[in-house]
Order: structure tokens, then C-alpha cells, then sequence
């Protein structure tokens, strides 16, 4: 019987480690994927708040979606009016 004892906590050890190895794999990659992408905001601006969109490239002003950064910038007052779009 003392024979089975050191046997049974090294099993148990191994198993506690090729448990928390996977684990800690996932958690790491799962933040580096969060500071990869940057995060879509086309939710909010659905709703009628002005934000521009890094991850989709398009904007929102009052719920209009706007797809040039420039034109999103003059209408919200951060920039100049856009040149490169023709605006009527
Ligand atoms: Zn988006
Ligand atoms: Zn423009």
C-alpha cells in the first residue's frame, strides 16, 4: 500500500500540469489578439454616436455612415473640409 502512495501524486501532478499548460497558451494568445485588432466601434455609431471605425475604416455622423476619414473629420469639426471627395 506505501508503495502506490508517491506513484498515485506523481499521476496527479502530471495531470495538474498538462492541464494548466493549455491554459495558459490560450489566455496569452487571446490577448495578443485583443491588441492586434483595434476594436470595432460600428455599433455605436449605428446608434447615432459620432466615432470612426479603425477596425472597418468607415465612420458615423449622426447614423450616417461615412467611408472617407477625412470627410468624417471635417464634419465633426476635427479637420479641415475633405479635398478629396467631391462634396455637393
Ligand atoms: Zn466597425
Ligand atoms: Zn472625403
Amino acid at each position: 500500500m506505501t508503495r502506490s502512495f508517491p506513484l498515485f501524486l506523481a499521476l496527479f501532478l502530471c495531470a495538474g500540469l498538462l492541464l494548466a499548460a493549455p491554459l495558459g497558451c490560450a489566455s496569452k494568445q487571446a490577448a495578443g489578439d485583443d491588441a492586434a485588432a483595434p476594436a470595432c466601434v460600428c455599433e455605436k455609431g449605428k446608434q447615432g454616436e459620432n466615432v470612426w471605425c479603425e477596425s472597418c475604416k468607415v465612420g458615423y455622423v449622426d447614423g450616417k455612415k461615412v467611408k472617407c476619414q477625412d470627410c468624417y473629420k471635417a464634419k465633426t469639426g476635427q479637420g479641415p473640409a475633405c479635398t478629396k471627395c467631391k462634396q455637393s
